[in-house]
């Protein structure tokens, strides 16, 4: 089932997408439909997908994100490959959806560069959950770009302004219920730059896999409904293009990830 969260005359809806009409659902909020233990409340509703403003799927509430989780990805960039998960957190308030624009100040950055991610959503409280337990809180997968400040993320030592900013997370553009993906480590990850392919990697390339995320994390943090992992991006980002190429004033990234769709962003530098 594909989840869409949109606005439709300035309200906002959730629904699942049957071709080009959304059926419009009874509940408020993404987390609400989790928590409603798929008692989908169908309104009988059918909504153009025409006329519908796609918002980001959810408002996540923590975004927990790995670091160089492909090996490729790590040697790209002259790193080491991680012994245990690189963990990170992006700010919830970097998300944006399908179609809006990534924009960031000339002055605070000038490396702006691409990351396309399979998104994890949590639908279940998890803490101190099994590897063989972990997929069962899943609740769907979306698409993420982890948009990334390369030149703050070496000068500030850590990443919380390089990849938090405002606008650094595009997301959707649905989510796919975890039942329509029963093997996340099977899905290919394509990234194109204004129709250029960038990355084309696969999911099964993951140096931890979703299940092995979820346990670890489940250790360190109480997961619940609405929080979301970054799962990290396969080889191919800008930085380590040869020479080395970011995004800039109306740059176009799509990243594509089957069956869930494909989300694409405009730039814009202030
Ligand atoms: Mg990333």
């Amino acid at each position: 089932m594909k989840l869409l969260r949109y606005a439709i005359d300035g309200e906002v809806h959730i629904g699942v997408l049957h071709g080009d009409e959304i059926m419009r659902l009874g509940v408020r909020n993404m987390t609400e439909l989790m928590l409603a233990d798929a008692a989908f409340v169908e309104t009988g509703m059918l909504d153009n997908l025409a006329d519908a403003r796609i918002l980001p799927p959810l408002l996540p509430g923590k975004i927990l994100a790995i670091g160089r989780n492909y090996a490729e990805h790590a040697r790209e960039l002259d790193n080491e490959i991680p012994q245990e998960p690189l963990v990170f957190a992006v700010m919830p308030s970097a998300v944006i959806g399908h179609g809006e624009v990534i924009e960031w100040e000339r002055t605070i950055t000038q490396q702006v560069d691409w990351e396309g991610e399979l998104a994890v959503i949590i639908g279940q409280t998890a803490r101190k959950i099994s590897e063989s337990d972990a997929l069962d809180t899943v609740f769907g997968y979306t698409i993420a770009n982890d948009v990334s400040a390369r030149d703050l993320q070496t000068r500030d030592k850590q990443w919380t302004r390089a990849k938090g900013m405002d606008t650094f997370c595009p997301l959707g553009p649905c989510i796919v219920t975890a039942d329509d993906i029963p093997d996340p480590q099977a899905l290919q990850i394509l990234t194109s730059v204004d129709g250029v392919e960038k990355q084309n990697g696969s999911t099964a390339d993951m140096i931890f896999d979703v299940r092995f995320l979820i346990a670890h994390l489940s250790r360190a943090f109480t997961l619940n409904p609405g929080d979301m992992i970054l799962t990290g991006t396969p080889s191919g980002v800008g930085k380590a293009q040869k020479p080395p190429q970011f995004l800039g004033e109306g740059s176009e990234v799509s990243i594509t990830i089957e069956p869930i769709g494909k989300l694409t962003n405009r730039c814009t530098v202030l």
